[in-house]
């Protein structure tokens, strides 16, 4: 699985001032609790929020890096069950999530230059705080951010989308490597059915 494309992402030392593990336990506050209850409460989610045991730091099974697209948040949700073969209702609180534009191609594209030391630090953090043992990085089918990224031409067929997808999700192995060398890596682009071909 190892890929040797070169990447333009810099190994820079890790720094992060401005996330403290700690404050991601005080979601716990009365204040935090009393706005999550009347949010719950008008939107009828009580029956949907059941006492958790998972602390905020633990052992987890993965981080999925995918696309802010709406059609897809199901989908990625359904699919990171498949993957890992675990009944869903399992799996779906033992997995982080980072979102944003374009998903992998966010992390590593040029155009997106000012958004990737923020995914990298976030990777290490989760890396240090849920223990992850792999990521999974999905792009997918008619990406509005992709096609920004790569310019329209370059993924009008679903050939050129495929090999345009592909040099961005192999660059991102090769960074998630470079950075997280112990972290296997699942690339791929999912189609609008939730079908997913694998890259790599
Ligand atoms: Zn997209």
């Amino acid at each position: 699985m190892i890929d040797s494309h070169p990447t333009s992402h810099s190994s820079s030392a890790y720094s992060c001032l401005c996330c403290d593990p700690s404050a991601l336990k005080g979601a716990s506050s009365r204040r935090g609790f009393l706005g999550l209850g009347a949010a719950a409460l008008a939107g009828g989610m009580l029956a949907m929020t059941p006492g958790r045991s998972q602390a905020a730091s633990g052992n987890y099974e993965a981080m999925l890096v995918n696309c802010i697209d709406p059609r897809f948040t199901t989908l990625s949700w359904q699919y990171m069950g498949l993957l890992h073969g675990i009944a869903r209702d399992k799996l779906s609180d033992n997995y982080s999530q980072f979102v944003f534009a374009g998903g992998p191609i966010g992390a590593v594209h040029p155009k997106f230059a000012a958004w990737h030391n923020t995914f990298w630090d976030n990777l290490d953090i989760t890396v240090s705080l849920h223990h992850i043992p792999r990521v999974v990085a999905l792009t997918h089918r008619d990406c509005g951010a992709a096609k920004l990224a790569f310019g329209e031409a370059k993924v009008a067929t679903k050939e050129d989308e495929t090999h345009a997808h592909a040099d961005a999700l192999n660059a991102f192995r090769a960074a998630v490597n470079k950075r997280q060398p112990k972290l296997s890596v699942i690339t791929g682009i999912m189609d609008l059915n939730g079908k997913v071909d694998l890259i790599g």
